[in-house]
């Protein structure tokens, strides 16, 4: 099992004490890493590396920046991975970005900037061999012409030099297995590493979602009919919802997790305690592959970590 997390840095003048505190049992399980979000358009840039540096120099745990390419030169953005890495960065989540004009719009390049996650893969390779994760999208970016490009544009970022890709968050399992393997089917062979969001608001998600490109099942919307005022039952309902989702994985072979905190990470726990991780039993890293029969992939699962514990199923 390989878990990580990600957290946006906290807004300016915001007590920060209460964040540490809940990233304190996560430490325990050892996580891959935690990433740290860059705000749209690089509108947290100082943030994001300031909560990078406390991570990497205050926690066990490995931190991850993430970086887009919007409104900023190659220079600048190269400099801002520079400083990622020298406060102390294991891992860049290279993204291009919305368009500055918000999802929906054209996206416009800077006149010397990077023009995709594909061409900031390969510029950050011209000079650091830090590991690199990308974005992938189980139901197609907005932006997609079509299901084969979308592929193409993650392929392209495989051929850049990618480590592996993080997907955007999904709620029907079957979108992820079916996208894995046609992944697969395509040569990309780099883990995709299943993002999971549990719905702390579901009336926020669902606007976020829809601007994302992600479909919340109807199944999923009428367990939280009602609930916007009631938040001990909307809790219970997140967690049994997400609970559901992360089991139903586990049961498909999936054994490498991304989880989006909103920087609530108790959550998130408690769906680790449900995989069974917990200080005495701790998260390995992993390498899955998935070999596709038919239209939903057949995982094969080969564990790293503990020798004895090698096995193809
Ligand atoms: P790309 O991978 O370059 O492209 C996205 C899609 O656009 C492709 O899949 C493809 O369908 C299409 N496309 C791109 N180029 C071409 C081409 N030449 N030809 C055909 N099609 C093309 N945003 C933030 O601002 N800050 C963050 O911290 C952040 N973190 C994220 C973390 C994850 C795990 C994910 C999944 C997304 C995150 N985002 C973040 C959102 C992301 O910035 C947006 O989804 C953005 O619109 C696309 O960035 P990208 O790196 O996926 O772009």
């Amino acid at each position: 099992m390989r878990i990580s997390f990600e957290i946006f840095p906290p807004k300016p003048g915001e007590p920060t004490d209460a964040l540490w505190a809940a990233l304190d049992p996560i430490a325990a399980l050892a996580p891959a890493y935690i990433s740290v979000t860059y705000g749209a358009g690089g509108t947290t840039q100082d943030r994001s590396l300031d909560t990078v540096r406390h991570l990497a120099t205050t926690s066990s745990m490995p931190a991850a920046g993430h970086l887009t390419c919007v409104s900023r030169s190659r220079e600048e953005v190269d400099q801002a991975v520079h400083d990622y890495l020298d406060a102390g960065a294991s891992r860049i989540v290279a993204l291009r970005g919305d368009p500055p004009g918000g999802p929906g719009t054209a996206f416009a390049p800077h006149p010397r900037g990077y023009a995709s996650g594909a061409e900031l893969v390969a510029g950050i390779r011209r000079f650091s061999d830090v590991a690199i994760s990308v974005s992938a999208y189980p139901e197609g970016h907005p932006e997609a012409r079509s299901r084969a490009s979308d592929l193409d544009a993650l392929a392209a970022k495989v051929d850049a030099g990618a480590s592996e890709a993080l997907t955007q968050f999904f709620f029907d399992n079957d979108d992820y297995l079916r996208y894995v393997a046609r992944a697969q089917a395509r040569g990309i062979e780099i883990p995709i590493v299943a993002g999971i969001m549990p719905i702390q608001d579901f009336t926020q998600l669902s606007r976020f979602a829809a601007r994302c490109g992600a479909r919340i099942p109807e199944r999923i919307a009428r367990r939280f009919d009602g609930l916007d005022h009631d938040e001990s039952t909307r809790r219970l309902v997140a967690a049994n919802v997400a609970a559901e989702q992360v089991l139903g994985l586990v049961e498909a072979g999936i054994t490498d997790f991304h989880f989006y905190t909103m920087n609530r990470p108790d959550l998130a726990y408690s769906l680790c305690r449900l995989l069974d991780l917990h200080p005495g039993r701790r998260a390995m890293s992993s390498i899955s592959t998935f070999a596709p029969t038919g239209s939903v992939a057949t995982p094969t699962v080969v564990r790293a970590g503990n020798g004895a514990e090698n096995f193809v199923a």
